[in-house]
């Protein structure tokens, strides 16, 4: 097998030494790894769909890869069973046209999501998605998880933003779907099977993607409030007076702010008393001026209702920077303090403050006094709710994996019981499997089988992933 490989891709294209694939087969924390075949790195798409007619042929299973900065274990292999072909991405980065009159840029799925941003710019264009992990994640992935980050208030999540894609299909065929339209009801729109199908329909090698004007100018402030409501309250007075300018509204908790400013040198949080934190940015192609008025009118309105207790609007680029830097730091803190049980929680916006209140109740419930963080896409209802641990705490955790278990029903089944959703930008990958199972309607289960088995009859693509196992009936006595 590795030599029909080679053959195929060049003995450059293939890694299956240990130390080779050890980047390949582990995420990026190190919580998941598995065990792989071989990595190959198909420089065409061409190369690749040779390769997934090999794999076809052979039965063997494979597992499309790009940055590997997954968040729910999706992109590496399972351990145990038959080992995968990891299909990396790396090769395939050209930038294959820009068109600024029809606002679109056609890449290759491996381009890093950065180098897509910057080359956008260099037109004087924007592509919306964008992430914490956008110096290292693929366009491929990103479409192959339907990406949210904090574009999504303005410009819609990743699958907004895919107007056509190319995709080698499981017996190896070549879907050529780049097409440029915005408008096309020609049946099915079969773009958006791919988007968000995690790997396990087929490997996406091109987008055609949506762009639009570069904002030249933007205006960003910090905002205390008192509470998750007087957040929304604020939220509805800037989407009344500020429409599409509007492209952040971000929340954290004062317990995430303050690990923030403890343990990410530089950060200061500059107004505090009321024990939530908003940051807002307004952006469009006008001028600062224009916009920083908008601003003070909507906060001066918002403090006169008392929504607001303290604001303070950024007056130069590096305090925008400052601002925005808070709000970025929080990976970074809540690693150094501890462990943290991050939720990927949503809920419609208006239920967000009853949501917060009754996942904490229930965690609470399990383990009186435990620390919750919360950050929070607020303009997209998106809670990424975190029952928190220090390192002390976790080291002395009792049951620990069962207790674990626990907690993250409890966050979940709080969202659900709110029409809400345990998996809203992260993907299922393998770490939401048991919610699949225990939350996904079995006719909404039923309809993705029937899809997998069309596209992936042989289930090879991505096999044990996004899809939970179907259960096994009791067997009688
Ligand atoms: P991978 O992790 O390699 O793969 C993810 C899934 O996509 C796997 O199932 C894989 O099989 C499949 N896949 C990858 N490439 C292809 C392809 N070409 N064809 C078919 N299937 C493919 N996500 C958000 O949504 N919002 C955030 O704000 C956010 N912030 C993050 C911040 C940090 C610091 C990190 C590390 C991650 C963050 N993520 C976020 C999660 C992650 O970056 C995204 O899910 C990203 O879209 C994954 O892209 P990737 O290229 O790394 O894909």
């Amino acid at each position: 097998m590795l030599e029909k490989l080679a053959a195929i891709v060049g003995a450059s294209g293939i890694l299956s030494s240990a130390a080779d694939m050890a980047p390949f087969v582990e995420d990026w924390r190190g919580l998941s790894q598995g065990e792989a075949l071989c990595v190959v790195l198909p420089a065409t798409p061409e190369q690749a769909a040779e390769v997934v007619r090999l794999c076809a042929r052979t039965g063997t299973p494979v597992l499309p890869q790009g940055g590997n900065t997954s968040l729910c274990g999706g992109a590496v292999p399972p351990s145990g069973g038959p080992r995968p072909v990891i299909v990396g991405l790396q090769r395939l980065r050209r930038i294959r046209a820009i068109d600024p009159v029809n606002d679109t840029i056609t890449v290759d799925a491996g381009c890093v999501l950065a180098t897509v941003q910057a080359t956008a710019a260099e037109h004087g264009r924007l592509y919306a998605v964008s992430l914490g992990a956008e110096g290292s994640c693929q366009v491929g992935g990103t479409i192959a998880t339907n990406a949210g980050g904090t574009g999504v208030l303005r410009y819609g999540n990743t699958r907004d933003n895919v107007l056509g894609l190319e995709v080698v299909l499981p017996d190896g065929t070549i879907w050529d779907g780049l097409t440029a339209l915005r408008k096309n009801n020609t049946g099915y729109d079969l773009k958006h099977l791919f988007i968000g199908s995690e790997g396990t329909l087929g490997l996406i090698t091109g987008a055609v993607l949506k762009l639009h004007p570069l904002p030249t100018a933007r205006s960003v402030a910090w905002l205390s409030v008192a509470e998750p409501q007087a957040a929304i309250e604020a939220l509805s007075l800037f989407r009344a007076s500020c429409g599409s300018r509007l492209s952040a509204f971000e929340m954290i908790n004062d317990s995430q702010a303050a690990l923030v400013v403890k343990h990410v040198p530089g950060r200061r949080i500059p107004v505090t008393g009321g024990g939530w934190h908003v940051l807002v940015e307004l952006a469009d192609t006008g001028n600062e001026a224009s916009l920083d008025a908008a601003m003070q009118a909507v906060l001066e309105d918002a403090l006169d209702r008392g929504l607001v207790t303290d604001a303070v609007v950024g007056a130069s680029e590096a305090q925008r920077e400052a601002l925005w830097a808070v709000r970025h730091g929080v990976s970074e803190a809540n690693k150094k303090e501890g462990v943290s049980l991050t939720s990927d929680t949503a809920v419609p916006i208006s239920a967000v403050p009853a949501f917060i209140a009754s996942a904490t109740a229930a965690v609470r419930a399990i383990i009186p006094g435990l620390t919750v963080l919360v950050v929070a896409h607020l303009g997209d209802g998106n809670v990424h709710f975190i029952p928190f641990f220090s390192f002390a705490a976790w080291e002395v955790l009792a049951e620990r994996e069962a207790i674990v278990q626990r907690i993250r029903h409890a966050v979940d089944d709080a969202a659900m019981a709110l029409g809400g959703t345990f998996s809203a930008e992260h993907g299922v990958g393998a770490t939401h499997l048991p919610e699949m199972a225990r939350y996904k309607p079995p006719v909404e289960l039923a309809m993705m089988r029937a899809i997998k088995q069309a596209f992936d009859p042989s289930d090879l693509f991505n096999s044990g992933r996004l899809l939970p196992l179907r259960a096994t009936a009791p067997t009688s006595a």
